[in-house]
Order: C-alpha cells, then structure tokens, then sequence
C-alpha cells in the first residue's frame, strides 16, 4: 500500500469506498465476525471476534478436554501454550520469543513485574508513575507500597517525568498509548532517560500491542506487560503478555512464587526453584480454554505486517477526524488527542459536555464507541476489520447526532454497570 493510496483527497464516501477497494489488509475483515448492523470502534477496549475462535475453542473442549482428558497436557502440548502463544505475540513487539510469557491478567502481571523491578533495585525506593495512568496501574502500585513500607510511590503530571527522574527512581511505570487520550510516549527516549538514572522501565502496553510497531529490545526495555482482549482479539478477559529482557532473566525475582514458574513443576519438592528463564514470570495453572481462543486471534496476527496496519490506523483517524472537525465547529468538539498523529496511539479521544449521552445515541444507531469520565468520547480504529466506508459513516453519525441534538432524550442518560 502506497502512502498515496491511503491519501485523503475528497470528503464524500465514494471516496471512501475507492480506498477500501485498494485497501492490502481489507481481506483481513473476513476473518472476523461481525454484526452486519454495527461499526465498531471499540476494539481498543475488547477487540472483536475471529472467525476461527469459536472453533478452536470447541475442539480443545470436545476432543482436547472431553476425550483427551488429563492426558492433554501432554498430547495436546497444553503445557507449552503460555510459551507458544507468547512466541506470536513477540514478533509484535519486538522482541525474542524467549523473552515473553502469557499468564494472568495485565493488573497481576504489572504486581509480579513491579516487585521484580523493586527487588532488582533494592537500594532505590521510588515507584515514578504519571497521575494519568490507567487508575488500575496505580492501583496496583499503591498495593505494592502497601506491602513495602520502605516504598514510595511517586504520582506525577506527565509534563514532569523528566524533572522527576532521578537516582531515588526505582522504576519508572508508565503506559505507552494513553488510555484516554490515546497520546503516546516516546518509549525509546523515556527507556533511555531512566537508564541514565540508573532505574528500570516497566512499560504497561495493553493499548500499543496491535496498534503500533514496538521495538523492545532495540530499545532496551527491562519489562512490559500488555494486554490480550484489545488489539489482540483474545476475547474478554484473555490473558495478559508479560516481557522480560534475556538479560535480566537470571535475576527476576517476582513475588506470586508459585509451581507453574518451578524450575521443575513435576518433582513437587519443598524448595521453590524458579526456572531459569521466562518462565519463571508464571505462577498458576495457564487458563486453556482462554488460550484457546486467544490463539486463534493471535494466528490472524502472523500473516499481517504491523507497519502496514499503523499506516492505515493513521489515515483512518485522520480521516475520521477530519470529516468530525470540517463538519462541526470547535465550539461543539474538541481534540483530545494530540493533533499529530505520530505521538498517538490507534484512538481518538474528543471532549463534549454530554459525551455519554453522544455514545449512547451514537450506540442505538449501530456506531459503537465508548465513554471515558468524565467528558470523553473514544473511538477506536482496528485496521484489520475497520473499512474507510465505516469511518465515513460513523463520523456522519456522530455530526448528526450532535448538530440535530439526538443525544438529547431520557433513554440515553441511563447509566449501566460498564460504561
Ligand atoms: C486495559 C488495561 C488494563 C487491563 O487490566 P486487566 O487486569 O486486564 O483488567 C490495565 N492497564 C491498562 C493501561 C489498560 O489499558
């Protein structure tokens, strides 16, 4: 795909339409299954359904579990899925397949990495982290401090990570693609400011994996976690991906010690031995039915080349954007997204004083995006399965339901659990 071709010229869905015709990744929709009456831009909050998922989910049940029974953890190699499946996610980010694991969940994974982090820098005591973190990163710091009297944790504006970083820093925590926002770091330059002083970098990735090419070990990351069921397409709840550079693997120190991260599981003796390499990351029992289906995500991300689905991110925001701002004035929306769109992530975030409201008109028209506290409108941007014609349509919807004040009734200011 030329850069040409993703160029956007005219702002008519003829336009729109001549894109998807030459679109490289548009056969990639067909390995999703997707309501025919819905646009989704969602996918960086629970991505959507692969096509093989449902089958590979009830083969492992009927013949891996039903027939295979006990016997499948070795016939059926369940015992080496957090590593396989580990191995599709590494050429995503960067990194050996040796240096990633899949286990638990993003929130525990960032518990296990942090403490492992703290301990390997036991003369330092500060957590550094941004105030705008995803509020379960800072959750789960604050339960760290809570067991390290001896910790801080040091909550941040972004503006002052830099200013902050000094040699009390432990590890710097920080979430690549903002969650509300969708504004990115510059993770190599941040990896490279801890390092001068002398702290680790724990990366959180749940909204860069999948949405934008990622380059550990090139940029000397110590540790990540990410996230399965957004641009991965694990499926709700999916687990987690956690990486650790080779080099600090002989030292991973990582508190939930537990039999599936012994050296050897099977000899069940007294002393727990971590296993010498990544998987020491694991502790419990892998989820299988979970990998199953999460695998079948992941088996669509093998034949894709994340630069080229980057390249249509971009110019799928920028043309929703620009179809948003041409047709509606700044007094009705507003940005909160960087402009450029090489410093976000796959999403773009607006502000508007009804934003739930909007999401809500937005969603009963078959437009699914979703709602951030307090005043954001999120829409996410999927390349795999999200055409230009759907980013023609949504936007129209969206300036209709604003400038004809649709998101103005009672059924839409209905709060449910999950917003
Ligand atoms: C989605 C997300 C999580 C999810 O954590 P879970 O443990 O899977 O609930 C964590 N952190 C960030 C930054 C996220 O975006």
């Amino acid at each position: 795909m030329s850069e040409e071709s993703y160029g956007i010229d005219d702002l008519n869905r003829e336009h729109f339409e001549s894109l998807d015709a030459s679109d490289r990744l548009s056969h990639l929709r067909d390995e999703f299954i997707l309501p025919s009456d819905v646009i989704y831009l969602d996918g960086m909050s629970l991505g959507a359904l692969p096509s093989t998922a449902e089958m590979s989910v009830s083969r492992v049940v009927d013949e891996e579990w039903g027939r295979g029974l006990i016997r499948s953890w070795n016939d059926a190699n369940w015992i080496e899925a957090p590593q396989r499946i580990a191995g599709k996610i590494a050429p995503l980010i960067g990194a050996a397949s040796d240096e990633v694991i899949v286990a638990d969940s993003t929130s525990v994974n960032l518990f296990k990495l942090l403490v492992a982090a703290l301990r390997n820098r036991n003369d330092r005591r500060v957590i550094l982290m941004e105030r705008e973190s995803f509020p379960t990163d800072i959750y789960v710091a604050r339960g760290v401090e809570s067991l390290r009297p001896d910790v801080e944790l040091r909550l941040v504006p972004s503006g002052k990570l830099q200013s902050e970083l000094n040699s009390e820093v432990a590890v710097l925590l920080l979430t690549h693609v903002d969650f509300k926002t969708g504004n990115m770091h510059d993770m190599a330059d941040l990896t490279r400011r801890a390092h001068d002083v002398g702290a680790m970098v724990l990366w959180d990735l749940s909204h860069s994996t999948g949405a934008v090419p990622l380059e550990l070990s090139e940029w000397q990351v110590d540790l990540a976690v990410g996230c399965g069921y957004k641009y991965l397409n694990g499926g709700p709840g999916a687990p987690s991906f956690m990486f650790a550079a080779r080099r600090h693997h002989s030292t991973l120190d990582q508190p939930i010690t537990a039999w599936m991260g012994h050296d050897q599981p099977f000899e069940f003796s007294l002393d727990y031995v971590p296993a010498s390499g990544v998987r020491r990351l694991l502790s419990g029992t892998p989820p299988i039915l979970s990998l199953a289906a999460m695998e079948a995500g992941l088996s669509v991300w093998e034949r894709v080349d994340i630069d080229l689905v980057r390249e249509k991110s971009i110019t799928l925001s920028q043309s929703f954007l620009r179809i948003v701002e041409t047709q509606l004035g700044s007094s009705e929306i507003a940005l909160a997204s960087s402009r450029a769109p090489e410093r976000r992530g796959s999403h773009l975030a607006f502000h508007h004083p009804n934003a739930y409201e909007v999401i809500q008109a937005l969603i009963a028209r078959g437009v699914i995006g979703d709602y951030r506290e307090p005043d954001l409108m999120r829409f996410g941007f999927t390349p795999l399965y999200t055409r230009f014609a759907d980013v023609w349509d949504a936007a129209v919807s969206l300036v209709d339901v604003i400038k004809r004040k649709e998101w103005d009734q009672t059924q839409f200011r209905q709060r449910s659990a999950v917003t």
